[in-house]
C-alpha cells in the first residue's frame, strides 16, 4: 500500500466473493463519504468533538437550540453541497444497476448514493437525510434554500405552513427514535443477502450496527471494508482495512 495502490490479493478476494454472489446488500457509513470530502463528525478531531451534538429533546424544547441547530447546519452547507459521489459510490451503483446489488443500507445522511444514480427505493437511510427538511408533525417536505433565506435574512425559524409544526432537517438526531419503516426494510434486505458488504462503518452505533451479524447468522458471507479495525471483524469472512474507492473500484471494474 506504500505506493497508494490497492493490495492486489485483497482486491482479488473481494472480486471473487462479488462474482460468486447473487444478492449483495451494502451497509455504508461515514468512511465512504469522507472520500468525497464530507467530514466524519464522530472521528477524533471531528465536529462532534468540538460541538456537542444537539439532542432531539433539546431541539424540541428550546427555540435557542433550534436556532443553533440551523446555524450549524447552514455553516456546513457549503461542504455538503460541494460533495460528489466517489469511486466507492460508483461501484455500488454499478452493482445495483446490474441487479446483483439489491439494496444499500446507509448510516449517512448526505444523499450521495442517490446522487450516484442508485434509485430511491434501493437506498435505506437509517439516520435520515440532511439534504432537505420535514415537518415533525405531518411529514411535509420543505427545501433548505427557502429555510435558509428566511433564517439568514429575517431570523425566522421554519414552521410548517400546513399544520404549524416544527420543521427539522430530515435526519434522525440523537435522542430521536429510529425510523420504523427503514429499520423493517433494512432487516428484510439483510435477510435476503448472500453477500453483505460493510463499507466505511466502524459498526459502533446500534441498532444499525446489528445488521452485519444478522446477515452472517442468516448464512451470508460478510465483508468489512473499513479504514480501521472494527469490533465485528472476527465474524467477517474478509476484512480489508483500506480505502474504499480504490479497492471496491478495482474489484468491480469502475473508475
Ligand atoms: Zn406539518
Amino acid at each position: 500500500m506504500a505506493d497508494g495502490l490497492p493490495d492486489q490479493q485483497a482486491v482479488g478476494e473481494l472480486r471473487a466473493l462479488i462474482e460468486a454472489a447473487r444478492r449483495i446488500v451494502f451497509f455504508t457509513g461515514a468512511g465512504i463519504s469522507t472520500e468525497s470530502g464530507i467530514p466524519d463528525f464522530r472521528s477524533p478531531g471531528g465536529l462532534w468533538t468540538k460541538y456537542q451534538p444537539i439532542d432531539f429533546r433539546d431541539f424540541m424544547r428550546s427555540e435557542d437550540m433550534r436556532r443553533e441547530s440551523w446555524r450549524r447546519k447552514f455553516a456546513m452547507e457549503g461542504t455538503f453541497a460541494a460533495a460528489e459521489p466517489n469511486r466507492g459510490h460508483r461501484a455500488v451503483e454499478k452493482l445495483i444497476r446490474d441487479g446483483k446489488g439489491r439494496a444499500v443500507i446507509t448510516q449517512n445522511v448526505d444523499g450521495l448514493h442517490q446522487a450516484s444514480g442508485v434509485p430511491d427505493d434501493k437506498v435505506i437511510e437509517l439516520h435520515g437525510n440532511s439534504t432537505y427538511a420535514k415537518c415533525l408533525d405531518c411529514g411535509t417536505r420543505k427545501e433548505l434554500d427557502a429555510i435558509r433565506e428566511d433564517f439568514e435574512t429575517r431570523d425566522l425559524l421554519p414552521t410548517c405552513i400546513y399544520c404549524g409544526g416544527i420543521v427539522k432537517t430530515a435526519t434522525i438526531s440523537f435522542g430521536q427514535s429510529m425510523p420504523v419503516d427503514e429499520m423493517r426494510r433494512a432487516e428484510e434486505a439483510t435477510l435476503q443477502a448472500d453477500l453483505f458488504i460493510v463499507l466505511g462503518s466502524s459498526l459502533v452505533v446500534y441498532p444499525a450496527a446489528g445488521f452485519p451479524r444478522i446477515a452472517k447468522e442468516n448464512g451470508a458471507d460478510l465483508v468489512i471494508l473499513n479504514r480501521d479495525p472494527t469490533d465485528q471483524d472476527a465474524f467477517a469472512d474478509l476484512v480489508l482495512n483500506m480505502e474504499i474507492g480504490p479497492v471496491l473500484g478495482d474489484a468491480v471494474g469502475v473508475n
